[in-house]
């Protein structure tokens, strides 16, 4: 990323990709994803104008991508789970490039104690998918496994299988964000997140396919991109580690990499002032 200089030592913000899309269902190429997203990002100033803030005056860490994209899916998970452990070990910020949904829980679950909120078209809670617990289906099951189902939540949700539905109790799906507005969205958000850690996993595809339409699975009747940054922006003091996922460039006219650039910029920049702000008191 050209605004990610600095240092692994010297960064808190540690950007790194995963391309792998090896269980995807339906259409291929996520794989491509994190320098899909890398590229895009030059489409940007770094200078960010909202928050008035250079991220060239941030120390940020491109690590560069992982090397699962042969791995089998619990080889996968495992190698993104000891990278990302190690990255929390050190006080880092994890930043997280997919590769298809089932990269997340390898980086989610490396913390101890923290609430997911999955923003989806998917629920992916399907207990195995295909024979394979590690299946992009069943992501964020994996992460309930660990933190449990009071911990994680779903939002933008507009397809869900009937078991999925049975065994999920906390989605807001799409229909209800847009009855409800996005203040109540985040109010329902904050009611479970309290004052605890959160960890941000985001499909791409929660977002609607018209903004996002790079993507194997899409969706329509999906969320606004202004939406999701409102969520990132009330939320960012409490902010740990962030993913972002299944963005397919070969599916792409160009606009999803360029969103899901953005949206990292977004992250690092509300986080890091956030963060400053909490210093100064
Ligand atoms: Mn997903
Ligand atoms: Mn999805």
């Amino acid at each position: 990323m050209y605004f990610a200089n600095s240092s692994y030592e010297d960064s808190r913000y540690v950007i790194f990709g995963a391309p792998f899309d090896s269980t995807c269902t339906f259409r291929k190429g996520t794989r491509y994803g994190p320098s899909g997203i890398r590229e895009a990002s030059h489409n940007f100033e770094s200078f960010m104008l909202e928050y008035e803030l250079d991220l060239l005056d941030i120390d940020i860490c491109d690590y560069g991508d992982l090397d699962v994209t042969h791995l089998s899916p619990s080889e996968m998970v495992e190698r993104i789970n000891g990278f990302s452990k190690r990255l929390v070990a050190d006080g880092k910020f994890p930043l997280l490039l997919g590769g298809e949904h089932s990269v997340s829980p390898g980086c989610a679950v490396a913390f101890d104690d923290v609430t997911v909120l999955g923003i989806d078209a998917h629920a992916d809670f399907y207990d195995d998918f295909d024979d394979d617990r590690n299946n992009h289906a069943c992501a964020m099951r994996r992460i309930a496994d660990k933190f449990g189902k009071d911990r994680v939540m779903w939002i933008g949700i507009r397809q869900m299988g009937r078991a999925e539905y049975e065994a999920a109790p906390k989605v807001i799906n799409s229909f209800k964000i847009f009855e409800n507005g996005i203040d109540w969205t985040i109010s329902e958000i904050e009611k479970m997140v309290g004052n605890g850690r959160l960890y941000i996993s985001l499909d791409i595809d929660g977002i609607d396919p018209a903004y996002a339409p790079g993507t194997g699975t899409p969706v329509p009747f999906g969320l606004r991109p202004i939406d999701v940054k409102r969520i990132i922006d009330h939320f960012a003091s409490r902010l740990v580690g962030f993913d972002i996922v299944e963005v397919s460039p070969p599916l792409d006219n160009g606009v999803t990499a360029v969103l899901a650039a953005n949206i990292l910029m977004e992250v690092i920049a509300a986080v890091h002032l956030r963060a400053s702000e909490e210093k100064k008191g």
